[in-house]
């Protein structure tokens, strides 16, 4: 099975009604491309930064940074990488930063709320991240996005480094895009204003989930709750996906739902264009979408959206299995 399996390492990923969609890795560190290459994927989806910052007792320094995004653009040899700047806070600390205790840590001071009051942090990542765009075809994301003005904000940040580092006399590649992480109801709900104005969306599943639900993803007391199934999640999806469409621009997800096989045929179904997953899993997802009828997949799709809970969801993807 493992050699059938590997055959699909160079193939393309299409539904058998010739549908492409891309399939890409998650990676926490450089090392990780290797696998992700050997697995098959066609891009990285997911380049979660803040482990350059953790394990260590002082920030990495501009060319530290530079060195890594380098090494993963490279390894990647041209595939699109979409880096995440830094996410920490939340179940994520860093001890010599120093941040506040919280009562309430998932709905507090992290990601891009804490990057944006650290702009000698925030400044030092960006830079890093232009500089090493001429290495091969980045997309930079920001995580933890609940408003327009944090993206504008970002985005001017990103803008006012690349004009520095051009006077320095430092290359920059000049259509990297710029995107945000879906993971809070708020940008969901919104996704229209955002399609305009960012250049592509990645739905956090693990968090947007947590914040749907008012569901803790870490406390098993309430775990019943986090439904990845559950039809407002599905809509708050279709939402951002639709939106992001209507603008000329493509959504992917990176939260553990993109790699659920059974999650598979209703994403697709809702139009989703880029799934982002462990490597390990990149394989058996391209078989398992060969198999697919995209026409067969929106109508299980819309079948899913006027559902009243997860179980009937559920019920309608295993008969769409089994058929
Ligand atoms: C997510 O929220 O789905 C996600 C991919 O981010 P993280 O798991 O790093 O919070
Ligand atoms: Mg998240």
């Amino acid at each position: 099975e493992k050699e059938e399996l590997l055959k699909l390492v160079d193939s393309k990923t299409e539904t058998n009604d010739g549908v492409h969609v891309e399939l890409a890795a998650n990676i926490g560190t450089p090392e990780d491309v290797e696998g992700a290459v050997r697995h098959g994927a066609e891009g990285v989806g997911l380049f979660r930064t803040e482990f350059l910052y953790m394990g260590r007792n002082e920030l990495p320094t501009e060319d530290e940074q530079y060195e890594s995004y380098k090494a993963v653009l490279e390894g990647m040899d041209g595939k699109p990488v979409v880096v995440r700047t830094i996410d920490i806070g939340g179940d994520k600390e860093l001890p010599y930063l120093d941040l506040p205790k919280e009562m309430n840590p998932f709905l507090g001071y992290r990601a891009i709320r804490m990057a944006l009051e650290n702009q000698d942090l925030f400044r030092t990542q960006l830079r890093a991240l232009l500089r090493s765009s001429v290495h091969g075809n980045l997309k930079i994301m920001f995580p933890m996005i609940a408003t327009l003005e944090e993206f504008n904000e970002a985005k001017a940040l990103l803008l006012e480094e690349k004009e520095n580092l051009k006077s320095e006399g430092i290359e920059v590649k000049d259509d990297i895009e710029v995107g945000i992480m879906v993971e809070i109801p708020s940008t969901a709900v919104l996704a229209d204003q955002f399609a305009k104005e960012v250049d592509f969306f990645s739905i956090g599943t693990n968090d947007l989930i947590q914040y749907t639900m008012a569901a803790d993803r870490m406390n098993e007391k309430v775990s019943y709750l986090y439904q990845p199934y559950h039809p407002a999640l599905l809509r708050l999806i279709q939402n951002v996906i639709q939106a992001s469409h209507n603008e000329g621009k493509w959504t992917g997800m990176c939260g553990e739902m993109a790699g659920d096989t059974h999650a598979v045929p209703l994403l697709l179904g809702l139009g989703l264009d880029e799934f982002s997953m462990s490597g390990t899993s990149i394989l058996k997802a391209r078989r398992q979408i060969s198999e697919l009828n995209k026409a067969d997949m929106e109508q299980l799709a819309s079948a899913a959206l006027k559902a009243k809970n997860t179980e009937d969801v559920l019920k309608l993807v295993k008969e769409f299995t089994e058929r």
